[in-house]
């Protein structure tokens, strides 16, 4: 029996992980809900997938644009085991009266405080705190690349402290009212909110984070300084430990990877994914990117803010359903499905 998965809001995260969800083995797509008739809700029907209206959307707008509407949004939660909120930040948290009332699990996204759930979730980090959930939240593109590396360093050569900067793109590649498109914005929230937000997580874990906005809209990039308490000998010790974990990707030097417009060059280049989006959902790492000086690490990661949350809603509906034995199981067979290369 296939899980039955829908999705409430089809943007960037939503028709993501709508393509996702429709290439699981393990999972069927009841649907997609959408507020209003859009080239994104014309390729929903054109991909085969059920379009719901959902918001304060109208079925005659709709119609009127020539969409075939399955129905309400309300019709795609009573017919679903688990729904996707993937609708704007602080919006999911209005749409939880609705799955709580209708029974339905639900998981929500990063926008999203952390009271909205359960628990907060990544895969790496917490798999087994999701299972059997009702309501799980897949924390924010920044929180899920800092818990995957931390997943990584923790364990292995201990944190005495955490600092990074977050250098954020301005706006995703389709927002064009956002900016800056000529500046670069200190965030003022000193620290900013997402070593907080990587706590709800990893709760003993010494991290601050700053931000500064910057116009590009491709990736993020962090700049991590990591004080250890039982630092590795060298660099190569690192990023062959990030190597060798699933959801890294490492760029060698002769690579010429110089920043992000290669990476996600080498996105749009690489073989076809199954789900067929020139996707990053990796933390992506450079070899030269990883210094350790002494206790001190210091790492670059570029994150495609679009994607990489993807296969983490993923997992985290795996974790609330037992349909893994374990977080490196779910993580295996979301890979592949999704085409992302698995070490
Ligand atoms: P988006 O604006 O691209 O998409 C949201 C969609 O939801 C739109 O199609 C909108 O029309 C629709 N919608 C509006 N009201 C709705 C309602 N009441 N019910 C259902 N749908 C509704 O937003 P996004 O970037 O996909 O973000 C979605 C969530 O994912 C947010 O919580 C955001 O913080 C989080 N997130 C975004 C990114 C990113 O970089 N874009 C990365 C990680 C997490």
């Amino acid at each position: 029996m296939k899980v039955k998965v829908a999705v409430n809001g089809y943007g960037t995260i939503g028709k993501r992980v709508a393509d996702a969800i429709a290439s699981q083995p393990d999972m069927a797509l009841v649907g997609v809900a959408k507020t209003r008739p859009s080239f994104e809700a014309r390729v929903a029907t054109e991909r085969g997938y059920p379009l719901y209206v959902g918001g304060k959307g109208t079925k005659a707008e709709f119609v009127a644009a020539g969409l075939p509407v399955a129905g309400m949004v309300d019709e795609m939660i009573a017919a679903s085991d688990v729904v996707v909120d993937c609708s704007p930040e602080k919006v999911g948290r209005e749409n939880a009266k609705t799955y709580a009332s209708g029974g339905v699990r639900a998981v929500f996204q990063g926008g999203e405080k952390a009271d909205v759930a359960e628990v907060s979730f990544n895969s790496l980090a917490n798999f087994e705190r999701a299972r059997d959930r009702r309501t799980v939240r897949v924390v924010s593109c920044n929180s899920t690349a800092l818990a995957r590396a931390a997943s990584v360093i923790a364990p292995h050569w201990g944190v005495e402290r955490w600092e990074a900067t977050i250098v954020r793109r301005a706006a995703d590649p389709g927002e064009t009212g956002r900016g800056p498109i000529n500046g670069i914005m200190p965030n003022f929230d000193l620290p900013s909110h997402h070593g907080p937000d990587v706590q709800t997580i990893f709760p003993s874990l010494s991290i601050a984070t700053t931000a500064v906005v910057v116009p590009t809209t491709l990736m993020h990039v962090h700049v991590n300084h990591v004080r250890l308490s039982r630092p590795p000998p060298d660099a190569a010790r690192v990023f062959d430990r990030f190597r060798i974990t699933p959801r890294f990707h490492i760029f060698a030097p002769w690579e010429h990877v110089d920043g992000t417009p290669q990476v996600m060059e080498f996105a749009r280049d690489r073989p076809t994914r199954p789900i067929g989006r020139p996707d990053m959902m990796e933390n992506v790492l450079w070899e030269a990117g990883v210094r350790v000086d002494g206790a001190d690490l210091y790492f670059f990661q570029a994150i495609h803010q679009e994607s990489i949350v993807v296969p983490e809603n993923i997992d985290a509906i795996r974790a609330m359903f037992g349909l893994a034995e374990d977080g490196p199981t779910s993580v295996a067979m979301t890979d592949k499905a999704l085409g992302i290369p698995h070490p």
